[in-house]
Parts: structure tokens; sequence; C-alpha cells
């Protein structure tokens, strides 16, 4: 068929890697399986590191085509660098679509525009020329059952939402305690919270939701879509990293990474340096320059380049030299993951890492942060069994620091001892249904080709 005839499908996600990424292999996946046309769109923030370079890693299709839309002027809000994440990207995202409305029209054969769940300013522009919108939520379906339960919390709960005397109980969904409530809607009275609800008010205007998981992992019933992640390219450090995996034995290493924006304390980045220390064990650890912020690198992941012998205590490089790595800001995350000697994933259980490493059956331990990634550890701990938690969130939800002794502990039984082999083998099962849910005939493949085949279908 010529291109002219094919369906054509756009995407939008936020400015965001973790956002970008998922969205980015779903686009592949429709081009190369299932001979759809894509426009990818990008929204260009001026941020630098991993971002930027993202595009460039990929060979061209000639089926899938970028469209880097202009910077927008952000002159009118000189106090952008002050607001909240949430506030900032949904502002960023609202001025940089507006050339979307001449654009879109243009567009032959668009049959569905994609878009991220904190781009939902594109549904207005879709709605008056008539284009389906479907939405993609990045993060579990746990989290999008709370974001569709929200605004009738909203409605009937006076008061805060962390203040609840009982967990809060989403129909259909396990309930979820109020000090792992996500950090967008733990105060009702900011602007975080009051974009958040706008978005996931918006959500019953999409003719459809994709959600990043598989029904094993969440048996929550949605139209599911199972992204995988997409194997990078590695310069030169990263093929370091890798080599020195490869002489290290069969599950020994722990990875620690804490997502694309996650940065600790500097007391705490030395309580866990030195454990890591005491624990003996194998590692490769990306350090970030340590801040008072959860989301310090937020906006600029990756772009780091001091030396991290710099925040570490002193000569801890040169003393766990041959048993550990240190490696600055950025790791290759998944070709770590896929590596047969990584043993287990220090993670701030973002979604995108988490579904990485349950891909490679990778065991977790759970070190939660910012966004709803309290929620995310909590639920792979207690109900998914292939995480097991650090105790870094305090009774109120807050973040509190964790002592060496306590983070030996956990690492040590993960390691070596038996919790480890349990949630091994439980990420290991997972590996296997996922593997099974994606494949020709599995749940996630065979939901996305219904939705592709009405995309088809409609003339
Ligand atoms: N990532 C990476 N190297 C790093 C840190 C992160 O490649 O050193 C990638 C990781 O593989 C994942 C994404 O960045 O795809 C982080 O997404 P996630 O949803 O886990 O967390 P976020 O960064 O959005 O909080």
């Amino acid at each position: 068929a010529d291109t002219l005839s094919k369906p054509h499908v756009a995407f939008l996600p936020s400015p965001r890697n973790g956002h970008i990424t998922p969205l980015f292999e779903l686009a592949r996946r429709l081009v190369t399986q299932h001979n759809i046309e894509v426009t990818f769109f990008v929204i260009t923030t001026g941020a630098t590191g991993a971002q930027n370079s993202y595009f460039n890693a990929f060979k061209p299709h000639p089926n899938l085509h970028l469209h880097h839309l202009p910077p927008a002027d952000m002159s009118p809000f000189p106090l952008l660098a002050g607001m909240t994440p949430l506030a900032r990207l949904s502002t960023v995202v609202r001025k940089s679509i507006r050339p979307l409305r001449s654009i879109l029209p243009a567009m032959k054969n668009l049959k569905a525009f994609i878009v991220d769940i904190f781009c939902t300013d594109a549904f207005d522009p879709c709605k008056e020329l008539f284009i389906p919108v479907y939405s993609f939520f990045t993060g579990p379906a746990a989290l999008m059952a709370l974001s569709l339960y929200l605004p009738t919390m909203d409605r009937e709960v006076e008061g805060e939402f962390v203040d609840l005397l009982e967990p809060v109980k989403v129909p259909g969904c396990h309930p979820i305690r109020t000090k792992d409530l996500l950090d967008q809607i733990r105060d009702r009275k900011v602007d975080e919270y009051k974009w958040f609800l706008f978005h996931v008010g918006r959500l019953s205007m999409a003719a459809g939701v994709f959600v990043n998981g598989w029904d094993d992992l969440e048996p929550v019933t949605v139209k599911a879509a199972l992204t995988k992640p997409i194997e990078p390219v590695l310069d030169r450090r990263d093929k370091e990293i890798m080599a020195w995996l490869d002489v290290q034995p069969k599950d020994s290493v722990l990875f620690i990474a804490l997502g694309s924006g996650g940065t600790v304390t500097s007391e705490q980045l030395t309580e866990l340096a030195r454990d890591l220390e005491l624990s003996q064990q194998r590692f490769v650890l990306v350090v970030r320059k340590p801040s008072d912020s959860p989301h310090a690198a937020f906006f600029n992941a990756g772009s780091d380049s001091d030396d991290p012998k710099t925040y570490l205590p002193e000569g801890l490089v040169e003393r766990t030299n041959g048993v550990g790595l240190t490696v600055c800001s950025w790791a290759p995350q998944v070709a770590v993951l896929n590596h047969g000697s990584t043993g287990a994933f220090m993670s701030h259980c973002g979604w995108n890492s988490t579904l990485e490493s349950i891909k490679h059956g990778v065991p977790m331990i759970g070190w939660p942060m910012y966004a709803e990634q309290r929620m995310n550890a909590s639920m792979l701990s207690d109900e998914i069994g292939v995480a097991v938690k650090m105790g870094v969130v305090g009774e109120g939800g807050e973040t509190v620091v964790v002592g060496r002794d306590e983070i030996a502990k956990v690492v040590r039984n993960v390691m070596e001892g038996e919790e480890g082999k349990k949630i091994r083998k439980r990420a290991r099962e997972l590996e296997a249904s996922g593997k099974v849910a994606l494949s020709c005939g599995g749940s996630s493949y065979e939901s996305l080709a219904r939705v592709i085949e009405s995309w088809k279908s409609e003339t």
C-alpha cells in the first residue's frame, strides 16, 4: 500500500524522558509491526542532556516522522524556574502546542492522536477538528484508577486527603495508605494539585486510554498496550560499564539509579555510599550532584559532568575499586538491567524503571522519591512481590534519611538472603508473563491490534 492510504497516527509526549520513551516505543511498534504512518511531535525545551540526544540514537524509518515544535516564548513566565514541576511542565506544553491547530488539519488520513497524560490541552484542537484523541498513561494502572476517581474524591472529601483516617479506597483497587499518596495530591491548596486534577479530570474526554503494563502485572481492566524499553546506543563510558559487568558473576551486581531526575541529599548519599561499602556487595552506582530537592535534576537529567568523587565519602571510589563502579549522572539502564551479572536494582520505582526491571526479571529495592513512586514501591513489595522497600518514607509521607546499617542489611538480604530469592523468582515469573502478553496472540498484542483494526476499518 502506498503511504497516502496508510492510516496516520500522531503522538505528543510531554518533554520528559520518562514520558518520551514509552510513547516512542509504541510509535515504533505501530510503524514496524502494524504498517501505520506516524508523526511524533517533540516539544523543544532547551533542556540539555539525555532528552536532546535521545532521538539521534534511532535508525530513521520512512514512515516515522519527527516533528519538532518551535520553542515557545516563555518570557511572560519569568518565574518558570521557581514553579513546581507539574505546573512548569504543563505551562511549557500549553504554550508549545499552539501551532497544532494549524498543523493537524493538514495531516492526511489522521486516524488518532495519542497524547501524554500531561498534554491534555491538546484535546481542545482535536475536538474542534473531530480527530479522535487517545491518552497514553505513562504510570501504573493503579495510578490511573486513582486518577479517574480523583474528581469524585475532590467533590466528596473535605480537607486534605493525607489527613483521612482510613486508606483511600478506589473502587476495584487495593486500598492506598495516605502516606503513599502521590505528591501532586498531598496538598490541595497548591497549583501542583490543581494542574493534576485538571489533567486527570479530562481523561474521560479521550476515545481510549493506553496503559503501560499487562494483565498479570496489575489485574485492573484496561485497554492495555505494553510498551517495551528501547535498546539504547552505547557511548564509550557505557561500554566500560558493560565490559566491567561482563567479568562479574551472574546475578551478583546491585544496580543503583534513581531515575532520570532523582537526587538525594548530601547526608543521604554519604550514608548510602558508606553502606554499600559495608555490605561488601558488587554494585554500579549512578551518582548525581546531591540536593535538598528530590527532583533537582527533573529538567536536566544526565547533564551533570562533575566527577562523582566530589560528592562521595573520601577514598570510597579507591577502596571499592574492583567491587563497585560509580558512574556520573547517567547509565545505560536498560542494557545494565539486561545484563546477566545484574542481580538487583535499587530504584526510585518510576514506572519506566519498574517495567524495565521486571521485563528483565530483576528484583528491586524500592527507594521512592517523588510523584507516585511511594504508591509504586508499596504495590511492588506488598502486592506484586518483586521488591523490598527501603524505609525512606516517614509516617507523614515525608522523606527520611536511612542510616547505614539499615541499607546494608536490606542490600545483603536481597543479594544473598532468602528474601532476595523470593523476589527474584517472582520477577522471573513476571518476565515470562510479560513476554507472553506482548507476543502475537498475547493480551497486550491483541488489545493493541484491536484498536488498530478499528482505525484501519474507518473510512
Ligand atoms: N534512565 C537511564 N539511565 C539512568 C537513569 C534513568 O537510562 O541513569 C532511564 C530509564 O531507563 C527510564 C527513564 O530513564 O527509561 C526513567 O523513567 P522512570 O519512569 O523510571 O522515572 P522518571 O525519571 O520519569 O522519574
